[in-house]
């Protein structure tokens, strides 16, 4: 019987848990030629997500639970989860029902029929967002997929199945800062998409501000290029250029016609334009030094807390 592992993180789902794992279920209990097991990653939530959690494995056999000493973000979370796989297929996927399981079928159709490496899923392209938003992130989409190796279609999510294959590697990618959507387009293979309507979080609040957006898409260009560094290069060598042609118009005015015009204007013009593009560049610089920085620490990606897996048997720990 094939088996499939479903990565689930989870931060202050308290609410919503339970009502993921019924609602999955009944998917799973239609495909009884696949075996499925739960790896639900607390992400140090600040609620009650853990409880509900061990009450979850209580219940239900085939429920394994990571628990982080803190939250340290979704992307370390998906790390964890799919560091602990072992089955033939791998889902991630969301704890809120915005990533139905109703398309299991469809994902398995995909990998285990037709031979794909991965079946992900993009937002529906009819789809109602606010424009804001959407603006914004069809930008990012255009740019990140111009400046970096990084293809992903329009409104591409997390959501996915894929091989053993290709998880691991995914996972020896052990980059501290980590990226899904450009590590998923990275590590190549042939990935089928498929669009589903979209729905609003039921239960629950997402914890995604605009500057949080922000920063991640300075993270997706960033971790997957070097574009922007070699932008402020060639802007650098434009400007010493355009400068060259004027310091020779200048030259040959005052050499011929005298000194004229105080040049006040032109002084201050470029002082201005100059010391903006410095700075600028001196910023782009600093988001990849920083980058290089955090990455030469070489800090564990998550901490472990508890878990009900076998190998990191710590449960013990936590009755003292
Ligand atoms: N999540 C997480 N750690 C975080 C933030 C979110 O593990 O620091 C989980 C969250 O529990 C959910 C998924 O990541 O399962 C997506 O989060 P959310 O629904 O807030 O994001 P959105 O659906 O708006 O992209
Ligand atoms: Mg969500």
């Amino acid at each position: 019987m094939k088996t499939i592992d479903l990565v689930v993180p989870c931060y202050n789902e308290e609410e919503g848990l339970e009502n993921f794992v019924l609602e999955t279920n009944k998917v799973i209990d239609s495909l009884p030629e696949y075996s499925f097991r739960y790896i639900l990653v607390n992400d140090g939530s600040r609620d009650k997500t853990y409880l509900i959690m061990k009450k979850l494995a209580a219940r239900f056999s085939n429920i394994k639970y990571i628990s982080f000493s803190r939250n340290f973000g979704k992307e370390a979370a998906m790390y964890a989860g799919l560091q602990h796989t072992t089955a033939d297929y791998v889902v991630v996927m969301d704890a809120d029902l915005q990533h139905p399981p109703e398309i299991f079928p469809q994902m398995l159709q995909a990998v285990d029929v037709e031979g794909y490496d991965c079946c992900a899923t993009k937002r529906d392209e009819r789809e109602g967002e606010s424009f804001f938003r959407g603006f914004f992130s069809k930008i990012f989409f255009k740019l990140s997929n111009k400046l970096t190796d990084v293809k992903n279609p329009y409104g591409a999510m997390d959501y996915r199945m894929m091989s053993r294959q290709m998880v691991d590697s995914i996972l020896e990618l052990s980059e501290v800062q980590r990226f899904s959507k450009g590590i998923f387009s990275w590590v190549g293979f042939n990935t089928k998409w498929v669009s589903f309507k979209t729905v609003d979080r039921k239960l629950g609040k997402t914890t995604w501000s605009f500057g949080s957006l922000f920063r991640y898409a300075i993270d997706g260009i960033t971790c997957f290029s070097v574009a922007p560094l070699r932008f402020t290069a060639v802007m650098g060598a434009i400007i010493f250029i355009v400068s060259l042609i004027y310091i020779m118009i200048t030259l040959i005015q005052t050499l011929f016609l005298g000194i004229t015009t105080p040049g006040y204007v032109t002084t201050l013009c470029a002082v201005l334009f100059l010391g903006g593009i410095t700075e600028m560049s001196i910023g782009i610089l600093g988001e990849y030094i920083g980058r290089i920085y955090m990455e030469s620490k070489k800090r564990p990606i998550y901490i472990t807390k508890f878990s009900n897996f076998e190998d990191e048997n710590n449960e013990e720990k936590e009755e003292n």
